[in-house]
């Protein structure tokens, strides 16, 4: 069910429920007045044809009646008995004896002196009547016809107001949360609007302090993050596809001129030993291209494995040596390394490789002595790791800048390098929760500082 339509029904179920409450009170006390009102009438009328006949003038009987029979105050179907202390009739205009009297009747009266009922379509009040010289029960009894069509009215009157009154309800409730759900609608309408072609859309906030402008506010800026991630994904996908087209068009250029005509060996030589740089370039850069794909899928990592961090470091750089022979890195432990659970992370291990390979990998090639020094501390349950390079340094600018995919400074262009390694290297620290830190002067040298937690 729609929101508007149940908003629309919880509003028509109060407004009837108030309104019928009311109308039940109105009616029902109408009903009590007009009874008590009534049945006093009829008390009135029964003093007064009792005073008139014992103990004011005395009236005969029979005068009495024939006075009665012409009263013009008289109510409708009026009919008065009196009787004496012997229970016999003494006075009645009730010759048909449509009022019914037995003795536990009498009885009731005697006890307590007024009581009222209803027989048939009559209002009856009995009473007991104390003159001078006998004690009388009268019943005088009559039909309300006046109250009772002012009842009727009143019950069609309300019956109209209630009927009214909702149909009022369903309509203002129906055009109150229409107003009030608008702003969601058109949020709705605009989201409907917006696919991977068009995340530059955003929706209204019509209001930013109210519950649906702060939906909106949300939306609109999860549809910033999204534009954002989606224009990174854009630019890696163009920059990787370049980076693998240059050895690509490289290797077909070489190959292309070498079958031209027939070469010395020393020249198939040459050129086959060009091709395979290209090649290893390729690897490369496919290595790691896999690598951030696999470092973004939280899925695939397995983060559960107990690893010493030296031990890691120790292959990192036999993995880089074994590729550059001339590549020194040295490794000390701190004097904070009291235990050796304070080395012990929970990592994946592949992808902690990856990333220290790494960046030993750049501290040795953009340093002319291609050496490294390694520091372990462990500090606050964390262990850190300072490799210390004294090569071409990195600008303030492109400090800001590194971590991006495939952005290289220009200082670095004229050696071998893809670009993609330290957004690899980020990536895979942050997943293991640690951070990374780099700090470099123009020239003399480059410091990252890699933290992560350890077990203690
Ligand atoms: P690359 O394959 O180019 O080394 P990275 O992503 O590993 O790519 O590094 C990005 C850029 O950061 C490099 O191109 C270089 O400009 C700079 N850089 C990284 N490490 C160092 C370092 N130790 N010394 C100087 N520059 C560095």
């Amino acid at each position: 069910m729609q929101i508007r339509t149940r908003l629309t029904l919880q509003f028509l179920l109060w407004g009837a429920i108030v309104m019928i409450l009311t109308s039940l009170i109105i009616y029902y006390s109408s009903a009590g007045f007009r009874k008590e009102d009534f049945h006093n009438r009829l008390r009135n009328k029964a003093k007064s044809s009792t005073k008139l006949l014992f103990d004011g003038i005395n009236l005969d009987p029979d005068r009495a009646l024939k006075l009665e029979k012409y009263n013009p105050v008289n109510l409708p179907n009026e009919k008065i008995i009196i009787l004496n202390f012997l229970n016999y009739v003494i006075y009645s205009t009730d010759p048909s004896k449509e009022i019914i009297i037995n003795d536990s009747l009498l009885e009731r009266i005697r006890l307590f002196e007024n009581i009222t009922y209803n027989q048939g379509k009559y209002d009856v009040v009995g009473m007991l009547y104390a003159s001078r010289f006998d004690k009388y029960v009268v019943l005088a009894a009559a039909t309300d016809i006046e109250g009772s069509f002012y009842l009727a009215k009143l019950k069609f009157i309300l019956v109209m107001a209630c009927c009214l009154s909702l149909g009022l309800f369903s309509f203002a409730g129906w055009i109150y949360s229409g107003k009030a759900l608008k702003p969601m609608t058109d949020v709705v309408k605009k989201v409907e609007a917006i696919s991977i072609t068009s995340l530059n859309l955003r929706v209204p906030v019509h209001n930013e302090l109210d519950e649906i402008g702060k939906l909106a506010k949300t939306f609109n800026n999860m549809l910033e993050r999204l534009e954002a991630s989606f224009a990174v994904q854009k630019d890696f996908i163009s920059n990787a596809s370049h980076e693998l087209r240059t050895p690509l068009t490289s290797i077909n250029g070489q190959l292309e001129v070498l079958m031209l005509k027939d070469r010395s060996s020393e020249e198939y030589q040459a050129v086959i030993e060009s091709v395979l740089e290209d090649i290893k370039s390729l690897i490369l850069l496919s290595n790691r291209l896999l690598m951030v794909a696999r470092s973004k899928s939280e899925s695939v990592i397995n983060m559960e494995k107990e690893v010493r961090i030296d031990e890691v470091l120790w292959q990192a750089q036999e993995e880089t040596q074994k590729h550059n022979k001339n590549y020194h890195v040295t490794i000390s432990l701190g004097e904070s390394l009291t235990d050796s659970d304070h080395l012990i992370i929970l990592c994946d291990e592949p992808l902690i490789k990856a990333a220290l390979a790494n960046i030993i990998d750049n501290a040795c090639k953009y340093s002319s002595d291609h050496s490294v020094d390694i520091q372990l501390e462990h500090i606050d349950q964390q262990i850190e790791l300072v490799f210390a390079d004294r090569g071409i340094g990195i600008s303030d600018d492109d400090l800001q800048k590194i971590f991006e995919p495939f952005y290289r400074a220009s200082n670095a262009i004229e050696y071998p390098g893809t670009g993609i390694g330290l957004q690899l290297v980020n990536q895979i620290i942050k997943t293991h929760n640690g951070t990374i830190r780099i700090t470099s002067e123009l020239g003399k040298g480059t410091k990252v500082n890699v933290k992560l937690p350890t077990k203690i």
